[in-house]
């Protein structure tokens, strides 16, 4: 046992051998004269920095100056600990009468920031290989890069926590509806969308708040994956908020927020935060791109992003995505006068009804594929042909339903018996995906149409466009075959018209369980599988996506799942599904490129399963595209 509370000669303290917060190569840290260990953590007394280059002001006494022969030998001693570890160190000393101590060394926490710049740095110096770099920063610790956080020095009032459906830190005042969100910040406000829980409907409000913050829903509910898809903060499934639409309230633990409070959310830790906290924005340094770099020339699985617009695609691109791994066209239903149309292809009669209203929609889809195509020149994208259930496209407020009535000239009781007419007691299970196709082949039709007009029109300009054509939650070989044959035949038509020749691929989501078991049948009318994992979790658990956050938090605090399905793979269930389909469907066809595009393709340890049983690719959001890439790489060297 040796003493730093014996006197003036004696001094106890902790360092690193670099900065934890930045990387920079100092050695930094505080100590106190005539005190224990504790006293250095335990914020009693004011700690000193322990050497001159450190202190924020001259008239602090640093180690340096009172002591220098001990902290002479603590500067050689860290050096060489350093060396010998090969890494940044977390350093405890003690000084007794002018002797030095180490008490401990281990290696240091750091911020994102440092973990980057420290495993670059040190490869520079060529203390460690790339490998060792790359293994040296958690791919989720990115995040904390690629978004703003809270200033750390500012004062939190946590009033509740929720999922932490997409990272991020977020500041703005409460408003309630989507449509209000957006006249709020078209008159310069920062907003919170806060909902009970969003709809496509919400999507322009949703695009232009600063958070998101919802009392229902997981981890793949739909203000999640589509916050996630914007960059944009999140915090979901919020069980402790009583949210009321018409008083324009938000009730937690009995406090009222009204519409227009400041509420501030943590969307990396799904935290509730009263009144407004200052942000810092995220920047990205040369060291990033450098690992990044190194994480490329490692890994095997391609990874794409999951985007509907040419600006999503375009932040993708420069995060490093290889292509589209899911387009979902619905998203595109919602803007500016194409609601109208496709309101009017639902009220439709009959076919002519609903072809007469589709042949308004196909330009304005035409253009969102052009835009993307174009974005995404040179690189393979995957759109989607259309999946929610339709009763998604029709306002479920009344208030809504009479506006919907005056524009579209018809009576509030017609627009009341199309929505009742379309309720489903299981609509996730219901009519939606290829059944929609199946059931209205027009369409089909006209996706495929705009696809490839889009493509053919891109083609004769000169730009290099790659469209893969994808059917969603088919369940049966007949299914796809059914859906293929109309693509085919319409993007056969359109090239045929246009003069171009253009390549495309037609595959399909494996998203429901007897698609997985049934996948050699399925393989042979498919060009690709994707793996739609939401769905896919949802089915096999049978767990509805939307709705298990209210029990996965106590299945969590019980031990009886080690984690939220919806957000890391299971991989003893559902990645046997994954693993089964991959091998059926190459039994058929050797080379059937596979991806995955559910929530889990940004996942680490999802990731890693995905390289392991063989995928060609993982898609995710935009911004967890560094993340995949890394998550890959690191697969590659755990499985050497
Ligand atoms: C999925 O089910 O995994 C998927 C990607 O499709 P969505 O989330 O749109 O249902
Ligand atoms: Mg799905």
């Amino acid at each position: 046992m040796v003493y730093g509370n014996m006197g003036d000669d004696c001094a106890t303290g902790v360092a690193f051998t670099r900065d934890p917060a930045t990387g920079e190569k100092k050695f930094y840290g505080e100590y106190l004269i005539n005190a224990q260990g504790e006293d250095v953590v335990a914020g009693v007394r004011t700690p000193q920095p322990v050497n001159n280059s450190t202190r924020s002001d001259a008239s602090q006494i640093t180690l340096e100056s009172v002591m220098p022969e001990p902290y002479n030998e603590l500067v050689t001693i860290y050096k060489k600990l350093e060396d010998h570890y090969l890494d940044m160190q977390d350093i405890e000393f003690t000084i007794q009468k002018g002797r030095l101590w180490m008490l401990q060394t281990r290696n240091g926490k750091r911020t994102a920031a440092a973990a980057v710049r420290i495993a670059v740095e040190m490869e520079e110096e060529g203390m460690i290989d790339k490998e060792t770099a790359v293994m040296r920063v958690e791919p989720d610790q990115l995040d904390q890069l690629l978004h703003p956080t809270f200033d750390p020095k500012a004062e939190k009032k946590v009033v509740t926590k929720g999922l932490p459906a997409s990272p991020g830190a977020a500041t703005g005042k409460i408003v309630f509806h989507a449509d209000e969100a957006e006249e709020w910040v078209e008159k310069g406000e920062d907003v919170i969308l806060v909902r009970i829980e969003t709809s496509p409907e919400d999507i322009g409000g949703m695009n232009v708040a600063k958070g998101i913050l919802t009392a229902r829903g997981g981890m793949t509910s739909h203000a999640a994956v589509v916050a996630r898809g914007m960059g944009t903060c999140c915090v979901a499934g919020c069980g402790d908020l009583k949210i009321d639409y018409k008083e324009k309230t938000m009730t937690v633990d009995g406090k009222i927020f009204n519409e227009g409070d400041w509420i501030s959310l943590d969307g990396s830790e799904g935290l509730v935060i009263d009144g407004k906290v200052a942000t810092v924005t995220a920047e990205l340094s040369g060291n990033f791109g450098t690992l990044m770099s190194w994480a490329d020339g490692i890994r095997r699985l391609n990874v794409r992003t999951n985007s509907d617009t040419p600006h999503d695609s375009k932040v993708a691109r420069d995060f490093g995505a290889e292509g589209i791994g899911l387009c979902r066209t619905e998203h595109m239903f919602f803007e500016g006068d194409r609601i109208k149309a496709v309101r009017e292809m639902i009220l439709a009669d009959d076919e002519a009804g609903r072809r007469n209203a589709l042949a308004k929609l196909l330009p304005y889809q035409r253009d969102d594929f052009y835009g993307i195509f174009k974005a995404m020149h040179d690189l393979p994208v995957t759109i989607r042909t259309l999946d929610p259930p339709l009763h998604e496209f029709l306002p479920h407020e009344e208030e809504n339903q009479q506006e919907m009535a005056k524009e579209m000239g018809i009576s509030l009781a017609e627009v009341k018996e199309k929505v009742e007419s379309l309720h489903e007691f299981n609509p996730m299970l219901g009519h939606r995906g290829c059944r929609l196709g199946v059931t209205y082949p027009e369409i089909t039709e006209m996706q495929a149409r705009a696809i490839m007009e889009a493509a053919c029109q891109l083609k004769s300009e000169g730009v290099n466009v790659l469209p893969e054509i994808m059917i969603p939650l088919i369940g049966t070989k007949a299914e796809l075959a059914n859906q293929k044959a109309v693509v085919i035949e319409v993007v056969e038509k359109v090239q045929e018209e246009k003069g171009v020749k253009v390549d495309y691929l037609v595959g399909t989501m494996i998203e429901i369980p007897r698609a997985a078991l049934t996948a050699n049948e399925v393989a042979e009318e498919a060009d690709f599988f994707s793996f739609g994992t939401n769905d896919l979790t949802q089915m096999a658990f049978g767990y509805s996506r939307d709705d298990a956050g209210k029990f996965l938090k106590e299945y969590d605090e019980k031990g009886i799942l080690p984690d939220d399905p919806f957000q890391t793979l299971d991989q003893t269930g559902v990645g046997q599904l994954v693993e089964m389909a991959v091998k059926k469907g190459r039994s058929v066809k050797p080379d059937l490129k596979t991806g995955i595009c559910g929530e889990h393709g940004g996942d680490p340890r999802s990731v890693e399963f995905c390289h392991n049983v063989g995928l060609n690719y993982v898609s995710c959001s935009p911004y967890r595209v560094p993340i995949a890439r890394l998550a890959a790489a690191q697969a590659v060297i755990k499985n050497k």
